[in-house]
């Protein structure tokens, strides 16, 4: 089975749970649960039985070690993880304003993944993947976009695929350092994961049908639109699948496009037929929001099969 590599941030997130005006007075906080888009995207992958690895860098303290434990706990090859002693891993505090939307304060600045390089490790795995998952919020840190650029191109160059979650606010669009790379990314990637408005990030002048038709031209074979909670859409050449969304009561939305976009990648590699894909990842994405903590709602096979059984029931 073909092997998956994702590279990026692997940090932690401390969730406030009362919902309120800031971080200003003392509130209950739960965590640190393991996060960071890639490292959830990979644990979704892992879960699914996938073979997949992810190359990260984190400090040699209790954050860094519980995203590791869970990864490999999860089926995830973990050996390009580096340990940076006297570095610190990345952390995230969000809390939710009275109107259900987020907040996050990061804490990421200095920490280890910023300092990520190639190494002989980092080098092999790219030799030994066959797909590459790219996030578009790696080009905001030139080192990590160059690492992530070069991989794309070696695994591309043999012959694997790319898959494209933009990850992305519409203004670092707008910077032109991040255009290009973005631009590079695009004209090789077979699976384009968009959430809501970041369908019309390359093709901006059009309505939906547009815009997909657009991205279908330029040689993208899937492209699969997130919808939040009116669940999602693919688009192949002559074909359009829908999947309606799956009631949930949503509790934590972070990180539900990742462990959506990782389901959806495990069935597309082995060539599960693509509607059947999309109602399997749209239910990977229900159960994410139902759960505290950006990767404790990650699923296996059995929980996806329970879900959409209790749908249809
Ligand atoms: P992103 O985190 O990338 O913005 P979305 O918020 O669109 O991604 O969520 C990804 C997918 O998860 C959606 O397309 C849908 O299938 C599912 N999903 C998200 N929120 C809900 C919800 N409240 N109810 C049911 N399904 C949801």
């Amino acid at each position: 089975m073909q092997k998956v590599l994702t590279i990026g941030e692997v940090l932690v997130e401390i969730v406030a749970t009362t919902k309120g005006d800031g971080f200003l007075a003392a509130q209950p906080l739960v965590g640190p649960f393991p996060s960071g888009a890639p490292a959830i995207f990979i644990d979704q992958v892992g879960k699914l039985g996938t073979p997949c690895a992810i190359v990260s860098r984190v400090g040699d303290d209790d954050f860094g070690r519980v995203n590791i434990e869970r990864l490999r706990a999860d089926g995830v090859d973990v050996s390009g993880i580096e340990i940076a002693e006297g570095e610190t891993t990345g952390s995230a505090f969000v809390r939710y304003r009275e109107d259900g939307s987020r907040a996050f304060l990061y804490n990421i600045r200095h920490s280890a993944c910023g300092k990520i390089r190639p190494n002989p490790v980092s080098a092999a795995l790219v030799d030994s993947c066959d797909h590459l998952h790219v996030m578009g919020s790696a080009f905001s840190a030139p080192e990590l976009g160059a690492m992530v650029m070069d991989a794309a191109q070696r695994i591309k160059t043999r012959g694997g695929t790319i898959s494209f979650d933009p990850n992305l606010r519409p203004e670092l669009m707008r910077d032109p350092a991040m255009r290009a790379p973005l631009d590079a990314i695009l004209a090789m990637t077979d699976l384009f994961l968009p959430s809501g408005e970041e369908l019309f990030l390359f093709e901006p002048d059009h309505d939906e049908a547009g815009a997909v038709e657009a991205l279908l031209a330029r040689g993208i074979r899937t492209v699969v639109l997130k919808r939040g909670a009116k669940g999602a859409s693919l688009f192949q050449k002559g074909l359009r699948a829908d999947a309606q969304p799956i009631p949930v009561e949503e509790l934590d939305p972070t990180g539900a496009g990742d462990a959506f976009g990782g389901a959806f990648l495990s069935f597309w590699l082995r060539g599960t037929d693509p509607a059947e894909a999309l109602r399997l990842a749209n239910a990977a994405g229900a159960r994410a929001v139902t759960r505290l903590g950006p990767m404790e709602g990650t699923s296996t096979r059995v929980e996806l099969d329970a879900i959409l059984q209790g749908q249809k029931g």
